[in-house]
């Protein structure tokens, strides 16, 4: 019922046009054929034209990382979504722990920006997650509800059916450190029954929940094989072609 979505985050990696090229030129072919898996590639803002020309032909979607909740004015540094939207971005990541701890984002303001890209129709990626000192004193699941609940603050129905949750532990992010499938499905079965209560069941079931926190192609199977994990966020392993198409292989064998 839900498609499984694969984004790959290139964070700031990989941002010039030939780091882009040198990485599509051997990525299409590998994922030529799939299309029962919805692969986006969340790339720096100085490397989506790039990435807009080379995949427009193929089925691969850019996203962006970041954008700010005005269209215009006085906001230097910030980018506009009506740019993304003219460029021909569909996707943007927000509220990524990064953006929440290193930039200081408040949940107030990832809500604004959610709001605004379900506005400018751009379809968004919006994360949550527990660091590890709270996972450690058992509060996950509080920190989890407080996400979802200022988050995803007054939005209704048929947005939140658009909107794509990432359930990332902040303690499995770039440390290789992965959570268990078990401890994955644990969050997601949680995260759906708060949009169940919030919502209703059949909001809930067509809500697509990615996990994302240090996926690899030799952990992906079993995090895939879990019934309401449907894909993942990737950061480090979406930095090669071999290693991203073994994950989207992996997410593509869950279909029955
Ligand atoms: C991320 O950037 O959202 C992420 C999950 O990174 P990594 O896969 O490297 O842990």
């Amino acid at each position: 019922m839900r498609s499984p979505i694969i984004a790959g985050n290139w964070k700031m990696n990989r941002g010039t046009p030939d780091e882009v090229k040198e990485m599509l030129k051997k990525f299409i072919p590998q994922v030529k054929g799939i299309d029962l898996v919805d692969i986006v590639i969340c790339a720096p803002f100085t490397a989506l034209q790039t990435l807009i020309e080379i995949t427009k032909k193929t089925g691969i979607k850019a996203g962006a990382q970041n954008m700010y909740f005005e269209e215009k004015g006085a906001f230097t540094g910030e980018i506009s979504p009506n740019f993304l939207k003219d460029f021909g971005v569909e996707y943007v990541i927000l509220g990524h722990s990064e953006r929440r701890d290193i930039f200081k984002e408040s949940d107030e303001l990832i809500n604004k920006k959610l709001k605004k890209a379900l506005y400018m129709d751009l379809k968004p990626i919006v994360c949550i997650g527990e660091h590890l000192n709270e996972r450690e004193s058992g509060k996950t699941k509080g920190v989890i509800e407080y996400q979802m609940n200022e988050t995803f603050k007054d939005l209704n129905i048929e947005e939140m059916k658009k909107t794509v949750i990432a359930y990332e532990p902040i303690w499995a992010i770039g440390t290789g450190k992965t959570a268990t499938p078990e401890q994955a499905e644990e969050i997601h079965v949680f995260i759906r029954d708060l949009l169940s209560q919030k919502y209703d069941k059949e909001t809930a079931d067509s809500v697509r929940i990615q996990y994302g926190g240090s996926i690899k192609p030799s952990n992906a199977k079993d995090l895939f094989n879990k019934e309401n994990i449907d894909g993942g966020l990737v950061g480090g392993a979406s930095l090669q072609a071999d290693s991203l198409t073994q994950i989207i292989k992996a997410a593509e064998n869950t279909i029955k």
